[in-house]
């Protein structure tokens, strides 16, 4: 009997099971609701074909579609203690800490590595929103500057993909301080005469808007990434106002000057390589040659003719 059940029925069990078809085959768009084959998805960089929607991604995928050839490596990233104030709410700190881990396969919630993009070595560091709503943390925080230092090291441009939600409120002022301590790191990448580029991506809100993500030499974003610092709720509550419906959004970022670009993701690698490129190397690859010049005669602004001011008020 043992070895009926022990040996016979697992072997079995083994035969008649359901082959490894992954249990995600479709995936609904949450902005159209169109239902996608999640391998026609991935062949689209996670973008809707239908309406264009840009889905989040993890932190792996986002360095697959950045490095050439998918080709990177990553560093170990500073071990830090863990749950230092003892934090509980609904759950314990390590607890989240856990589910973090096991849901996005990933030790923190920031990922760094260096690699070729371009031909040119590249320092990146990606958030993956799944770990803790990329929440920023003394860990994260040791991310950023470990990634800094390996772009100065390197003499790398540093280039960092921010999803979340802010600083970890797990941590407290120790999450707060890290905003001061990523701030630094990015100088030192600036000061090295290196350029330092962010891609907002959606999420990016909170502690982390307020330091490294808004100091970019050049700023581009997702399409239709939320951008903010405050959550849209909280300000309307605050200032009794409704805001605009794309507030907060990339394309509104764009309208009043925050950003520099709003980068669809297929188009964003290359236009990343053009601008670092042009960052690098600013002069021009062969000798200037002097145009003639046209012959023509470009008025002052004083000799433009405008529309009459209205003329004064009579009193
Ligand atoms: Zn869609």
């Amino acid at each position: 009997m043992n070895w009926l059940t022990n040996f016979v029925r697992p072997k079995i069990r083994a035969l008649v099971r359901k082959s490894d078809i992954p249990e995600n085959l479709w995936e609904k768009c949450p902005a159209c609701e169109q239902m996608i084959f999640h391998r026609d998805l991935e062949a689209n960089a996670f973008v809707c074909r239908h309406c264009d929607f840009h889905m989040r991604l993890t932190a792996k995928a986002r360095l697959a579609m950045l490095f050439d050839d998918g080709d990177y490596q990553r560093i170990e990233l500073p071990k830090v203690p863990l749950d230092p104030l003892r934090f509980r709410d609904s759950k314990r700190y390590p607890d989240r800490f856990k589910e973090g881990q096991a849901r996005s396969g990933e030790s923190e919630a920031v990922v760094v590595a260096h690699g070729r993009m371009g031909g040119d070595g590249v320092v990146v560091a990606v958030f993956d929103f799944r770990f803790m709503g990329g929440s920023m943390g003394t860990a994260v925080g040791e991310g950023i500057v470990s990634a800094a230092r390996l772009a100065v090291l390197q003499e790398a441009p540093l280039i960092i993909l921010p999803a979340s939600g802010g600083a970890r409120m797990q941590e407290g002022l120790l999450s707060l301080m890290q905003m001061a301590r990523t701030t630094v790191a990015v100088d030192e990448v600036k000061e090295a005469g290196l350029p330092y580029v962010v891609v907002l991506t959606d999420p990016t809100t909170g502690g982390v808007t307020a330091s490294f993500a808004m100091l970019g030499d050049i700023t581009f974003a997702e399409p239709g990434a939320i951008i903010g610092f405050a959550g849209r709720r909280v300000i309307e509550e605050t200032i009794r106002e409704s805001l605009p419906e794309d507030f907060q959004r990339a394309e509104y970022l764009l309208e009043h000057g925050m950003i520099d670009a709003v980068v669809h993701r297929h188009a964003l690698r290359d236009t990343l390589i053009r601008v670092l490129d042009l960052l690098r190397r600013p002069g021009p690859d062969a000798e200037v040659v002097e145009l003639p010049k046209p012959d023509l005669e470009i008025p002052t602004p004083a000799l433009i003719e405008g529309e009459p001011a209205d003329p004064a008020p009579e009193s």
